[in-house]
């Protein structure tokens, strides 16, 4: 029987979701889970648009199962580097810019160099912008506001940043002294962290599932198309584990 295991679960979630993988920069994210895959030594591939599927052969080999979870997370992406040195964004999946006004970022640069923002409305203060309340949060009134000096566009492009660079948004993990597991990017990654976990027990406990079952660990869920392909003919059941609020 499956045994879940809390502990080694959060802190693959934790591992997880405190590596940034906004949709089309999931390189790292992938790794670990192809890292895990390999460690608990299951059968997997790597799709050409880089997602994992493990598969573990049950008693019927004809009729498949599969269960699918997914490790991009919502994003950003420098739309433009403004003439103050501030960047405008453009979203990577869907949300409201409310959502992420005032949270910490990482702008990672095409060299692979992090550097870190916040992501403020460009109205901040009340004592200047009498509107800042009331004012619309959108894509040009919110910008990221970068921890360095830099007092124009050519200071910003001195450290790297041009546009098209991927933000991600602080994952905030926490355990509440009662057990809630809070972060940002639970969707989908606590989801991901159980289904590894369900392959590291079934193959460690050698469990013998009544069919071949397939593991599908989507990296471009945000922007639509998720697990969608890549899937076995003998496929008749197909379940996938994602997130609500
Ligand atoms: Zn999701």
């Amino acid at each position: 029987m499956y045994q879940f295991n809390e502990a080694r679960t959060t802190e693959l979630l934790k591992r997880l979701v405190e590596t940034p993988s906004p949709s089309g920069f999931t390189e790292k994210v992938m790794k670990v889970i192809s890292d895990e895959f390999t460690n608990i030594g299951v059968t997997y591939k790597r799709t050409n648009k880089g997602a994992i599927i493990a598969t573990v052969k049950g008693k019927d080999d004809s009729r498949h199962r599969l269960l699918t979870a997914h490790t991009d997370t919502l994003g950003a992406m420098v739309k433009e580097i403004k003439s103050n040195g501030r960047l405008k964004l453009a979203m990577i999946g869907g949300f409201n810019w409310n959502a992420v006004e005032g949270e910490y970022c990482h702008i990672h640069t095409a060299s692979g160099k992090e550097v870190r923002g916040t992501i403020l409305m460009h109205q901040t203060t009340v004592h200047v912008y009498r509107n800042s309340g009331t004012a619309e949060r959108n894509a040009d009134n919110i910008e990221v506001r970068i921890d360095e000096k830099v007092k124009n566009a050519a200071e910003t492009k001195a450290l790297g940043i041009e546009v098209g660079d991927f933000v991600s948004f602080d994952p905030r993990f926490e355990v509440t002294p009662s057990g809630f597991i809070k972060s940002r990017h639970l969707d989908d990654k606590a989801s991901t962290a159980l289904l590894v976990d369900l392959v590291r027990s079934v193959t460690e406990n050698g469990i013998e599932l009544p069919n071949t079952t397939h593991f599908y660990i989507s990296n471009n869920e945000e922007i639509g198309y998720g697990g969608n392909s890549n899937i076995t003919p003998e496929t008749v059941e197909y379940i996938a584990v994602d997130m609500g609020q």
